[in-house]
């Protein structure tokens, strides 16, 4: 048997339904799924498969009806409601598909939220936040507001904020959707990079093709299941 904090995400039995008796919607059926710390996984399949749900349970942005899910061999759900918060903002970083930055707040101040969440004074946060955003590529944009910046550059300006706490778990929901292909790849290779070589595990869900060669293996979901998992796909080139 594998111990299981050798796993950095193991989840078994995951069900979760939306809506009341009769207009009940069965997003997840019974998933199991692991990631190994250092693994890029990507979870693919269509529109209304799960993929976001599943994400969403795994990260304990929602909660799951049945099933265990454990994020570096513990139950969050066993931790009281302030330990769990605390354990989520240190161990977990997000990446999603329209930025979700603060419109009316600079870029150096987005990247420092998850670091004044965990109680860093804001001098420190504004110091690693730049640091961050130096490891992006964006070290001249640091007191641009999100308006002033291109798709790109948002994006990447999220990638630095998922970063920037150093989470072992970073979740990226369509990450590069909303971006023309040469951008999209150009954040695919900061969170390669930023991501490999120091055990930090990447979840990422796409449609896209064009990027599952950054992929260590691909699980594809249908209506609520994982039907397969496939690994170490070749690089899918552009034709
Ligand atoms: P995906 O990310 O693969 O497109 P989702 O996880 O968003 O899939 O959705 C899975 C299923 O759950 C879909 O049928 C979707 O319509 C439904 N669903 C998702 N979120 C909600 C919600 N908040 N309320 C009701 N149904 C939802
Ligand atoms: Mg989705």
């Amino acid at each position: 048997m594998t111990s299981p904090t050798a796993w950095a995400v193991r989840c078994a039995g995951l069900t979760k339904s939306y809506g009341s008796r009769e207009n009940r919607v069965f997003a997840l059926r019974g998933v199991d799924l692991e990631a190994a710390p250092g693994e890029l996984l990507m979870l693919v399949g269509p529109s209304g498969c799960g993929k976001t749900t599943l994400i969403s349970v795994v990260a304990g942005i929602l909660d799951r009806d049945e099933g265990q899910c454990e994020l570096f061999g513990q139950d969050p759900r066993a931790l009281s409601g302030r330990e769990r918060v605390a354990f989520r903002g240190r161990n977990i970083g997000f990446v999603f598909q329209a930025f979700n930055l603060i419109p009316t707040l600079t870029a150096r101040e987005n990247v420092s939220i998850p670091l004044l969440i965990l109680g860093k004074s804001r001098k420190e946060a504004e110091a690693r936040a730049d640091e961050a955003l130096g490891r992006v590529g964006l070290e001249d944009r640091r007191t641009a507001l999100p308006g002033q910046l291109s798709g790109g550059q948002q994006q990447r300006v999220a990638v630095a904020r998922a970063l920037v706490h150093e989470p072992r778990l970073v979740v990226c929901d369509e990450p590069t959707s909303a971006l023309d292909h040469r951008t999209g790849m150009q954040v695919m290779d900061t969170l390669r990079s930023l991501a490999s070589g120091n055990g930090r595990t990447l979840i990422i869900v796409t449609h896209d093709a064009r990027i599952f060669g950054y992929a260590d293996r691909i699980a594809h979901m249908d209506d609520g299941r994982i039907e397969r998992i496939e690994t170490a796909v070749p690089a899918r080139k552009d034709s």
